[in-house]
């Protein structure tokens, strides 16, 4: 049988990234990086293929690419783990001995249990490239669109959909009162409903669906009140859950909603199994209590994290802090910790402050954009969450920025004595750096 030092099971980014620590720093290990799938699409811009904007042959996930690193990529589905001895075993009966095994197993949708459900043209997300090409040409095709679930996935595809066909009929349909899991204050959330709007997607809320009508396809979308609603096609996007099936059937410890428990190194119940990305369960930076993790960016640093410690404790995650961007209309919308809504779910005390500046300076230079940034403090002076608002690529590094300073803990008068860069066609003014002026007004209500 086979051994290798290091198993990898998974080939997203955690899998990816682990792979590539692992071969960057021990290129003397032997590394096998197992997948079940070869032709797959990267997921976070499935969106942008299926609006037409970038063509699915271009959005090929790079698997292969591992090769390069000195990995063994082998193309199979992993159907048990054996701790005990060790051991991997592939649906066609081989198995593979390891000396560390890392899972990394990644995500599958939701699926929506109600009448009906099993009809042509109501489809999930999955990352196949096959599949995807036919969620392009389903697109096409489709003239009244349901999106059930108003999720950032659920979002991200109403916007680029109506940017790719102007003439579609787009309508998301959510089950709560508010819209992007509820990340965002209620004015965000509307300035994202109206970026939505002038696209012509509609977007019903506090509406639950019960059913689906139609002769073998989708036709109508039945709600629970008996009202119904003309489709040609529908996309469930109500969230995800954690791969780990192969973590339950090994015994390793898991959490009740089904993630893989780790350690602060991100090793499993199992000696010698480490589990990173989004089958584990990851725990806030800011409380350290159980919080959503299904983005790529923690994935790839859990990735590392994980190729760090194969050989033995070296670095400790310290939590996570969620954070990310979403695009409506004309707009980026970001968010990164605990914004309103959380933090007065937690019973959490909260000072907040709004600044409103630019991505360059003076204002009359070209293509100069307005961002507007909400800034959470606790009442301890320490930052919790952050949003913005603009059609500024900036809205990304501040997301990032906010996210550090969570994590490192920083104090508020500390954050208003930071320097940032500044040059005019890129950067906010020095007059009116974002961040430190955010932290400035809230210092005085302290
Ligand atoms: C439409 C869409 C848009 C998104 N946009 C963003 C975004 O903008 N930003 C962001 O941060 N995140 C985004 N995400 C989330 C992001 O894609 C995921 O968080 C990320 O892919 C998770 O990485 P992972 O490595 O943990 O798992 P995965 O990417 O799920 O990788 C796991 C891999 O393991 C394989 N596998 C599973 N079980 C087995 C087995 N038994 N044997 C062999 N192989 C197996 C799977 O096939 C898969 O290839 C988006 C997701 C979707 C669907």
């Amino acid at each position: 049988m086979k051994k290798f030092d290091v198993i990898i099971v998974g080939g997203g980014p955690a899998g990816f990234n682990a792979a590539k620590t692992i071969r960057t720093l021990y290129p003397e290990r032997r590394v096998l990086l197992i997948n079940d799938k070869e032709n797959f699409q990267i997921p976070c811009s499935i969106p942008y293929v299926v609006s037409g904007r970038i063509p699915a042959e271009k959005n090929v996930y790079p698997l292969s690419k591992v090769k390069d690193l000195g990995v063994e990529l082998l193309i199979s589905k992993v159907t048990s783990i054996n701790p005990s001895e060790l051991q991997v075993f592939l649906e066609n009966g081989s198995s593979y001995r390891y000396e560390r095994l890392i899972l990394a197993t990644g995500w599958i949708p939701n699926t929506l249990m109600v009448e009906n459900s099993h009809l042509d043209g109501i489809y999930y997300i999955t990352t196949e490239t096959g599949y995807v090409q036919k969620l392009v040409d389903e697109v096409k095709s489709a003239k009244r669109i349901v999106l059930i679930g108003a999720g950032f996935i659920s979002l991200g595809f109403a916007d680029q959909i109506s940017k790719g066909y102007p003439d579609k009929e787009i309508t998301i349909i959510e089950a709560s009162d508010h819209i992007a899991s509820g990340i965002f204050s209620e004015s965000f959330e509307r300035e994202i409903e109206k970026e939505l709007k002038s696209q012509n997607v509609r977007i019903v809320k506090d509406t639950r669906v019960v059913g689906f009508e139609g002769n073998g396809r989708v036709r109508r979308v039945v709600f629970e009140d008996g009202e119904k609603m003309e489709a040609d096609l529908v996309f469930v996007f109500i969230g995800f859950k954690p791969n780990s099936k192969l973590a339950v059937d090994a015994g390793l410890s898991i959490s009740e909603r089904g993630e893989i428990i780790v350690d602060e190194f991100l090793r499993t119940s199992e000696d010698n199994i480490l589990a990173a990305g989004n089958c584990v369960l990851h725990r806030s930076a800011i409380d350290g209590e159980p919080v959503p993790g299904m983005f790529a960016s923690i994935s790839a640093r859990d990735g590392r994290i994980a190729g760090l410690n194969v050989a033995g404790p070296e670095v400790r995650d310290s939590g996570i802090v969620p954070a990310g961007v979403t695009e409506a209309g004309r707009k980026y919308f970001g968010f990164s910790g605990y914004t309103e809504k959380v933090l007065k779910r937690k019973e959490i005390e909260f000072v907040v402050s709004e600044i409103d500046t630019t991505d360059a300076y003076p204002g009359a230079i070209e293509g100069c954009k307005l961002l507007k940034i909400k800034l959470y403090f606790s009442k301890s002076g320490k930052v919790l969450g952050g949003e913005i608002i603009g059609s500024s690529k900036y809205v990304f590094p501040l997301v990032d920025f906010i996210s550090r300073l969570i994590a490192d803990k920083l104090d508020i008068s500390q954050i208003v004595a930071l320097e940032t860069v500044a040059f005019p066609p890129i950067t906010p003014p020095p007059l009116l750096q974002p961040i430190q002026m955010a932290a400035l007004a809230a210092r005085k209500e302290l």
